[in-house]
């Protein structure tokens, strides 16, 4: 089932995430998205993310800011079948294998992304899917002006 849009928001382009710590446990009974224990679904939609991957590099080698990343609902972020299903992606694009997509550091089944906030399923998708054939291509040539559209 499709998560997008599932928490509203501001929708802004590019949104701070900020270090503020949520504790409180959100009322999300109509949350389907799995997330790791102990983990709002506000820190998920729009982190913090764990310390590791606040600055980490991206399996292609992109440096996460997390002064500068996108909010979920402005890049349609969804679980990649459903991106499949609506028209908006091929089959076999998802984050596990996007140029963006930080792997799991703690066990916990999740990453996070170097261009868009909170936490990342690598099952998940959204329209900055990037190979990371591409993007090893993009930075051999020096360039680093990726136009995204979103
Ligand atoms: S598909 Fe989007 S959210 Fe997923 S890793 Fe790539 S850029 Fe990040």
């Amino acid at each position: 089932m499709g998560v997008a849009g599932c928490l509203g928001g501001g929708g802004g382009e590019q949104e701070t995430e900020t270090e503020t710590t949520t504790t409180a446990e959100e009322s999300d009974d109509d949350h389907d998205e799995e997330r790791p224990e102990g983990v709002s679904a506000e820190e998920f939609e729009h982190g913090p993310v764990p310390e590791a991957y606040r600055t980490a590099l991206s399996q292609a080698n992109e440096q996460r800011d997390p002064e500068n990343l996108f909010t979920k609902e402005a890049v349609k972020f969804q679980e990649a079948d459903d991106a499949v299903e609506a028209g908006l992606t091929e089959a076999g694009r998802d984050c596990g294998n996007c140029a963006e997509y930080i792997p799991d550091k703690n066990g916990d089944g999740f990453g996070a992304c170097a261009k868009v906030e909170g936490y990342v399923d690598p099952a998940d998708w959204c329209s900055l899917w990037e190979s990371i054939e591409e993007a090893e291509a993009e930075g051999e040539t020096g360039g680093d002006e990726t136009e995204y559209v979103v």
